[in-house]
């Protein structure tokens, strides 16, 4: 097993985190309320160091290591001594520490030191080389809830022979079982990634999904939805069906088109949808627009999920601009770690350090008592996501 922990989170800052802040950010259990499972089978180095590249979808040229990028070098800071390792271990010396664990024995050693009570899944991108929520139940002892991707229901329903006809009855249908089953939570769309913001959101007709659903239908297999007719479709009635609705914004990798993945393009929708929860997901660089809808609309709430991760120690700065107009009661800690298991920690040990970083100052120049900055942790840490997904 591996020798080590992932040691204090405020090592080199703890005289700038008042105590009882710190100790409370230390111990705190949170809800990962948008996460994916780690993986399950061994990975070479390149597939490793594609894994922590959210943007590119090519090999890592030869000329770099993403070893030397804000996440990597967060990774040798913070899980190399959960390897048994020094603090900043170089690339090479943690590859190959890293090599002589197995899968599950590595997903175990990072997760168990996440400090997370629930991990709510997104279960929707699927691959044989990621643990099912169930699995990751298993490894970090902690319960898991699931999210179920619109698009992939779509894709689901009329690959497995669907009539286009019966297609909006039989998506009310699993709604419908969605919203009776213990383990769904919610649901999301990845719209970014398929049509963009800037689509015309208003509610289609039956008769007019049926007809995109025929056309979607006639392509045969491994349907692949783009069609904003049945995208406005699924969210529309995810809504309706009083399930909340997690939206993939802005960072993602470069199939999407991120400058028109700004949240302001969903005005329209969120003016006008049954006002479910919504939640915007990692949101960075739009985390300030994301901040603001939060304000302006009573169902909006946002987290700033992967960005974290990715910014590595610059993530303090990412946090505090979270905290700029959203009431606080409209934000959600998300990790957003998908493969290596090192993101599943790496997620909460950044949010730890960037809260206590930020709040401590707010509470050292006076601008915030103590109890309060408590209170806005475990609101974004816990009570924010208990209360949206009705955990
Ligand atoms: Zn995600």
């Amino acid at each position: 097993m591996p020798a080590g922990d992932v040691g204090d989170v405020f090592s080199g800052v703890d005289d700038q985190v008042p105590a009882a802040l710190a100790d409370h950010l230390r111990g705190i259990q949170l809800i990962d309320h948008h996460v994916h499972g780690a993986f399950n089978k061994p990975i070479d180095r390149a597939a490793f160091e594609a894994s922590i590249n959210e943007g590119s979808t090519d090999p890592v040229p030869n000329f770099m290591t993403m070893f030397d990028s804000p996440l990597g070098r967060a990774i040798r800071r913070w899980c190399a001594p959960v390897l048994g390792l020094p603090p900043h271990a170089s690339a090479d010396d943690y590859w190959a520490r890293r090599s002589e664990l197995g899968p599950d024995e590595l997903t175990t050693a990072m997760v168990k030191q996440a400090g997370v009570a629930r991990w709510v899944v997104d279960t929707g991108f699927k691959g044989d080389l990621i643990a099912t929520p169930e699995q990751m139940t298993e490894l970090s002892g902690r319960p898991s809830s699931s999210i179920l991707r619109l698009e992939r229901l779509t894709e689901d329903l009329l690959e497995a022979g669907t009539d286009p006809v019966d297609f909006p009855d039989a998506f009310r249908s699993a709604l419908l079982a969605a919203v009776e089953s213990p383990d769904v939570v919610g649901t999301k769309t990845i719209a970014a990634y398929r049509t963009n913001f800037d689509i015309d959101w208003s509610r289609p007709t039956d008769v007019t999904v049926v007809d995109h659903a025929t056309a979607l239908a006639g392509q045969g297999k491994d349907l692949r939805v783009d069609s904003p007719v049945l995208i406005a479709f699924g969210v529309h009635e995810a809504a309706e069906h009083g399930l909340p609705i997690q939206v993939h914004v802005g960072f993602g990798d470069r199939d999407l088109d991120l400058n028109r993945t700004d949240p302001l393009l969903m005005l329209p929708l969120l003016r006008t949808m049954a006002p479910v929860p919504v939640l915007l997901l990692h949101c960075y660089p739009f985390h300030r627009q994301a901040g603001y809808l939060a304000q302006a609309f009573d169902h909006v709430n946002f987290d700033v999920g992967l960005a974290i991760n990715y910014l590595g120690s610059r993530s303090t700065a990412l946090v505090a601009e979270a905290l700029d107009t959203a009431p606080f009661a409209k934000q959600l800690y998300s990790s957003d770690a998908f493969g290596p298991p090192e993101l599943h920690l790496l997620g909460a040990v950044l949010w730890r350090r960037a809260m206590g970083l930020v709040l401590g100052e707010w509470v050292r120049t006076g601008e915030c008592g103590e109890a309060d900055a408590i209170a806005i942790v475990d609101m974004i840490g816990v009570h924010n996501a208990e209360r949206v997904y009705g955990l």
